[in-house]
């Protein structure tokens, strides 16, 4: 029996990686004019700052945008301009304001399993930005609670399934992320519904994970629903 079931947010409910794939686009052409980009690794040196920086900042973008600052004076040695950290800025805005585009038929997935189950989004990054998202969003009313973490790890589940008063293994969790909504709830006893999305941010990628029998792939929101009911109907 099911009797809890979370959402992810970014990349299940709406779109948002695109969004920082693009900016990491616009980052690397503005630094290709500093330094030969292949010759200094630089998508490793900017994934090993803001490895370091999501301790101090949490995760989103403004501390993306500050990690690329640092990034972008250390591999230029101090040569960048003002004028492109400005418009370094400008990329962390644009991600912070990019418009909620709903991913297709979650409306309808959402409703659908909230007509038999209570439904928590649960979702981690920037407090304002995901607030923002969220009330942009129109979801907002048919979720029960709505959950800002600043890490998806097993000790926030914890916390989460004491303040539900619901046991792990009446919860399933549905998301794009292995690591942030898969793994730490089967870790605890929980169920997964896997919706991957096209692109994945390289904090999120793990290597060591496989499905298992408390796991359902989906390919598309469409089939949320019928994922939670076999998961509801296999413990009864
Ligand atoms: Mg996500």
């Amino acid at each position: 029996m099911i009797d809890l079931v979370g959402f992810d947010g970014d990349d299940t409910l709406w779109r948002s990686q695109e969004f920082y794939d693009r900016a990491q686009e616009a980052f690397e052409a503005i630094l290709g004019r500093y330094v030969d980009l292949a010759s200094r690794g630089l998508r490793d040196a900017l994934l090993a700052t803001e490895r370091g920086n999501i301790a101090l900042f949490g995760y989103g973008a403004k501390g993306m945008t500050l990690s690329m600052i640092e990034s972008a004076i250390e591999l230029t040695d101090g040569r960048i301009e003002a004028r492109d950290i400005h418009r370094i800025v400008r990329l962390g805005k644009e991600v912070l304001a990019h418009p909620v585009e709903l991913l297709p038929g979650i409306r309808e997935a959402v409703s659908a399993v909230a007509a038999n189950h209570r439904v928590v989004l649960i979702t981690k990054g920037d407090l304002f930005h995901q607030e923002y998202k969220v009330a942009r969003s129109g979801l907002a009313d048919i979720f029960h609670r709505i959950e800002i973490v600043s890490e998806k790890d097993p000790a926030a589940y914890t916390r989460l399934f004491a303040e539900f008063g619901v046991a792990p293994e009446r919860f399933a969790m549905v998301g794009n992320s292995l690591k942030s909504d898969i793994a730490p709830v089967v870790e605890l006893g929980g169920f997964g519904v896997y919706m991957p999305y096209h692109s994945t941010w390289a904090h999120e990628l793990i290597a060591d994970f496989t499905l298992g029998e408390r796991v359902i792939e989906v390919a598309g929101a469409e089939g949320i629903p019928e994922a939670i009911a076999r998961m509801h109907s296999a413990g009864e």
